[in-house]
C-alpha cells in the first residue's frame, strides 16, 4: 500500500507539487509553527493544527517514522509580525494582572485542550520558546559577524547577506513587505530584529543577558533554535498557516542559510526544510478572522453551542487545506450531520461484529482510492467519499469493513471507532434538562399518543419545548429529540 502510489506535496517554496522524498530512508521530520499563547486559539488557528496533523497521520499511513515537533512561542512575538509593536505576551499579561509565566500557562492549556478534543495526536515534542533561549543566544552568535548588525533596539539581521531573501514568498527585496515598518537604522526594509534589547530605564518581565545586552528573542530566531536542534537541519517539512509565508518563513529561511553556511536555494536542503507547507485560511463572511481583535470564534463556542469539537474536524476536512474555507454555523451543522451519518453506520457493524485482523480483496480498490487521495497533497474530501462509499457498500463482512474504516480513519481522525452517536447530540450549555427527565417525558408522550389521547401527547410536547427539547417524529437519522 505505501509504496506503489508516491505521496506528493505541494512545496510553497517551488510552488509545485514535489514527491516527497526523505531526508532521512523511511523517517519524516517536521516541524510546525505552534501558538503565541497570549490568548485563547480562535478556530482558524486550530485549521492549521488539523491540518498539520492529517499531514502527520498521512505520513505515518505511508509508513514513515513520523518525528512531529509544535512549538509554544511564549517570549517574543510582537503585536505586528514585523519589528513593530509590544511583545504580545507582555501586553497580555499586564492586561490580565497576571505574570507571563501564568499567562503563558493559561493559554497553553487551554490549546492543548482544544488539540485534544479535536484529536489531533501528540506530537513527539511540545517546545517551549523559553526553555531554547541560551541556544538561541549561541545560534545568533553564530551568525551574527557575517550577517547582522547592532541598533539601539537590537540585534538586526541583515537580508541582503543572504541569497534569495524573499523567495518563499515571492517578495521584493529592495521594496520589503509593506508590513514591515522602518526601524531607524535598518539597512534594508524587510531585516529584522533576531535579538531586542530592553529599552534603558524599562525592566521587562521576560528578559535575558546576551552579548547584545539584556532582552529578549526574536520571534523568528525561536522557530529556527528549536527545530533546528529538534530535527537536525535539513529536515522534511516545516508548516504554518499561509500568513507566515510572507514574513516568519522568509526570515527563518534566512537565518537558516546564515547558520548552514550555504548560499542558493537552489539546493533545497539550504533552507532548513526542504519543504515548506501552508494551510489556507478559515475566514468569516465578514472577512479575515483575528483573535487579536478580542471577538473570536474558539473552539469552546462551538461546545458550548452544543456541537461536538469533531463537526469541527470534519468541516476542516471537507475543504482542501489549500483552499480558503468559509465558516457559518450552518456548514458546521451540515458537517456534524455527515459525522452522524458515519457513526449510525459504524454503531450498526459494531452491533454485529468487532473489528476484522484483515480484510479481503473486495475493499482493495476503496483503499487504493483512497491512498491515492491522500497521496496527492492531502485531498481529505476526496478521502471522505471513499470512506462513506466503504461504509455504504452492502453484502460484505462486518468486520472487515470495520477494519478498513479504521484504517481510514487512522488518517482522518474523526474517531469514527470510539465515539457513540449520543455524543453527537445537539446540548447546548443553556440546555439543563437531563436525558432521563427528556426520556420519562417522551415514554408519557408515547403511551399518550397509544392510547389516542392527543391532548395530552401535544401538552407532553409543549412541555418538552419549553425545555427546549424538540421532539422529531420520523427522523431519517434516527433521533428522536434534539436540544436546541
Ligand atoms: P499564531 O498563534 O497567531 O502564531 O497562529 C497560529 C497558527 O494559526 C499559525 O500557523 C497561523 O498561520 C495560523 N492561522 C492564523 N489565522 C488563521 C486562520 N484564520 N485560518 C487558518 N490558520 C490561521
Ligand atoms: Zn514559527
Amino acid at each position: 500500500m505505501t509504496d506503489a502510489i508516491p505521496l506528493k506535496l505541494f512545496n510553497s517554496l517551488t510552488r509545485q507539487l514535489e514527491p516527497f522524498q526523505p531526508v532521512h530512508p523511511g523517517e519524516a521530520r517536521v516541524y510546525t509553527c505552534g501558538p503565541t499563547v497570549y490568548n485563547y486559539p480562535h478556530i482558524g488557528n486550530m485549521r492549521a493544527y488539523v491540518f498539520a496533523d492529517v499531514l502527520g497521520r498521512t505520513l505515518s499511513f505511508k509508513g514513515y517514522k513520523l518525528t512531529h515537533v509544535i512549538n509554544i512561542t511564549d517570549v517574543g512575538h510582537l503585536t505586528d509580525d514585523g519589528d513593530e509593536g509590544e511583545d504580545k505576551m507582555e501586553k497580555m499579561a499586564a492586561a490580565r494582572a497576571q505574570s507571563i509565566w501564568d499567562t503563558a500557562k493559561h493559554y497553553t492549556e487551554a490549546y492543548w485542550a482544544d488539540i485534544k478534543a479535536l484529536n489531533i495526536r501528540q506530537p513527539a515534542h511540545w517546545s517551549i520558546a523559553t526553555d531554547y533561549v541560551p541556544a538561541m543566544i549561541d545560534f545568533a552568535k553564530s551568525i551574527a559577524d557575517k550577517h547582522c548588525y547592532e541598533l539601539d533596539s537590537g540585534l538586526y539581521f541583515d537580508v541582503s547577506t543572504v541569497a534569495d531573501y524573499g523567495r518563499l514568498a515571492r517578495a521584493n527585496t529592495e521594496e520589503g513587505e509593506g508590513r514591515i515598518e522602518a526601524v531607524e537604522g535598518k539597512r534594508n526594509a524587510a531585516d529584522f530584529a533576531i535579538w531586542r534589547k530592553t529599552p534603558p530605564g524599562e525592566k521587562r518581565q521576560m528578559e535575558w543577558d546576551s552579548p547584545w545586552g539584556r532582552g529578549a528573542p526574536g520571534w523568528h530566531l525561536e522557530c529556527s533554535v528549536m527545530s533546528g536542534q529538534l530535527l537536525g537541519f535539513p529536515f522534511d517539512i516545516h508548516t504554518g498557516g499561509i500568513d507566515h509565508r510572507e514574513i516568519h518563513h522568509p526570515n527563518e529561511i534566512a537565518q537558516n542559510q546564515a547558520f548552514c553556511c550555504t548560499n542558493g536555494l537552489d539546493v533545497p536542503a539550504n533552507s532548513g526544510a526542504r519543504v515548506w507547507m501552508h494551510n489556507n485560511f478559515l475566514v468569516e463572511r465578514s472577512g479575515k478572522m483575528s483573535k487579536s481583535s478580542g471577538e473570536f470564534l474558539r473552539l469552546q463556542l462551538l461546545i458550548d453551542k452544543g456541537y461536538h469539537p469533531l463537526a469541527y474536524r470534519m468541516m476542516c476536512l471537507q475543504a482542501h487545506y489549500r483552499s480558503e474555507l468559509e465558516f457559518s454555523w450552518d456548514g458546521l451543522g451540515a458537517a456534524l450531520v455527515r459525522l452522524k451519518r458515519l457513526l449510525m453506520t459504524v454503531g450498526n457493524l459494531r452491533a454485529q461484529a468487532a473489528p476484522a485482523e484483515s480484510w479481503g480483496p473486495k475493499f482493495a480498490p476503496f483503499l487504493e482510492r483512497f491512498d491515492a487521495a491522500v497521496s496527492d497533497d492531502l485531498n481529505t474530501p476526496v478521502a471522505l467519499t471513499v470512506l462513506e462509499e466503504v461504509a455504504a457498500l452492502k453484502k460484505v463482512d462486518a468486520g472487515e469493513k470495520l477494519a478498513v474504516i479504521a484504517a481510514m480513519d487512522a488518517v482522518l481522525g474523526l474517531g469514527l471507532l470510539t465515539l457513540e452517536r449520543a455524543d453527537l447530540r445537539l446540548r447546548p450549555k443553556s440546555a439543563t434538562i437531563a436525558d432521563s427527565e427528556i426520556a420519562r417525558l417522551l415514554d408519557a408522550r408515547k403511551e399518550a399518543r397509544a392510547n389516542k389521547d392527543f391532548a395530552a401527547s401535544d401538552a407532553l410536547r409543549d412541555e418538552l419545548a419549553a425545555q427546549g427539547v424538540e421532539v422529531m417524529d420520523g427522523d431519517a437519522l434516527g433521533w428522536e429529540w434534539r436540544l436546541s
